[in-house]
């Protein structure tokens, strides 16, 4: 039975490879799947199963790029009605502005001065991009420092919230008219249907010079965690299947996939050197968070063990504008 409010995604979405083997199949609304939603969006609104009648939890990998990918996935309207209703904005909101201490803010400020540097111009002749900015905080961070900061969302109260904070917001129709020096995309590529297609449309309104972040969770021993497919397991630990949530972890990447997708949208990773990582690195809040800091570059640049990347356009496709690339 087709339920309306999902739809299938038969190849890859980063690489468009048709070379796709199902890993594992359960309906939504039957335990274990149903049992594991009930207990994540407890603490919300709640999930309405009505909307999950018929669908199946159906993990995907791709034979080209590896992504591990759920092949049904919310359409517009249920997405719309888990971000904004099973999980309600108010308790988010509450737990944006309480949970969020100055550790978060202090490595905002560093990754923006990271890249302000690398692009190695002063801050107000750039103009910067947050996709999926949520609340706005990164967007308004970046503001702080004097560019010009925009922020693009999917969530009206959030849109609402940053606005108020003097972030300019962007609509997804609206951002091929711009051009921007960064792009930042956090957490957010993992949610979505299209990633390959956001990542062209995303490139498009880039300045031939400017870089695009993406930032998804890494899960470095994700196969023994769909081998064992322990619902139980608590978010954060070792076999828990976070990574691969229903319904908001769509896309589940590794290093590969990320590449492979970049590559089709015409862009190329950038390592980002070592020196200008540690530029803005230190802090003397203790020991222990600045051994952390100090590794963490070596874990980006040398060990590559962060699904922590930044792209640019390829020579090919610097001076061409949006739309250039096909979409098939
Ligand atoms: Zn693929």
């Amino acid at each position: 039975m087709q339920n309306k409010y999902f739809t299938d995604r038969n190849e890859c979405p980063a690489c468009r490879s048709c070379h796709v083997v199902e890993l594992y199949k359960k309906p939504y609304d039957e335990p274990p799947v149903s049992d594991y939603l009930k207990s994540f969006y407890s603490s919300g609104g709640g999930v309405e199963f009505t909307y999950l009648k018929g669908a199946e939890y159906i993990l995907c990998e791709c034979d080209e790029c590896r992504l591990v990918f759920q092949k049904q996935v919310p359409n517009e309207f249920l997405m719309k009605r888990l971000y904004e209703q099973w999980i309600s904005p108010e308790k988010a909101f509450r737990q944006h502005q309480e949970i969020d201490g100055l550790d978060r803010y202090t490595y905002y400020a560093r990754e923006i001065a990271t890249v302000m540097a690398y692009l190695g111009k002063i801050p107000s002749q750039l103009r910067f991009l947050d996709f999926g900015m949520g609340w706005g905080k990164w967007a308004l961070m970046a503001k702080a420092f004097g560019c010009e900061s925009y922020g693009t969302e999917l969530s009206e109260e959030r849109i609402k919230y940053a606005q108020s904070t003097g972030i300019k917001t962007v609509a997804w129709e609206e951002i091929s008219e711009y051009s921007f020096d960064f792009i930042n995309t956090e957490q957010v590529f993992e949610h979505i249907t299209a990633p390959l297609d956001t990542l062209i449309h995303l490139g498009g309104a880039l300045k031939d010079n400017g870089i695009i972040k993406i930032s998804v969770p890494t899960a470095r021993n994700i196969r023994k965690r769909l081998k064992r497919m322990d619902w139980q397991a608590e978010k954060g630990t070792r076999n828990s299947l976070n990574p691969v949530a229903p319904l908001e972890h769509i896309n589940c990447f590794g290093r590969k996939s990320l590449l492979k997708m970049a590559t089709m949208a015409g862009l190329e990773e950038v390592s980002m050197p070592l020196k200008t990582q540690y530029q803005f690195m230190f802090n003397l809040r203790g020991v222990r968070s600045t051994a952390k800091n100090l590794l963490l570059p070596i874990y980006r640049n040398v060990l590559k063990r962060q699904n922590y990347v930044f792209f640019r356009k390829t020579e090919n496709h610097k001076h061409v504008g949006p739309g250039s690339l096909p979409s098939k």
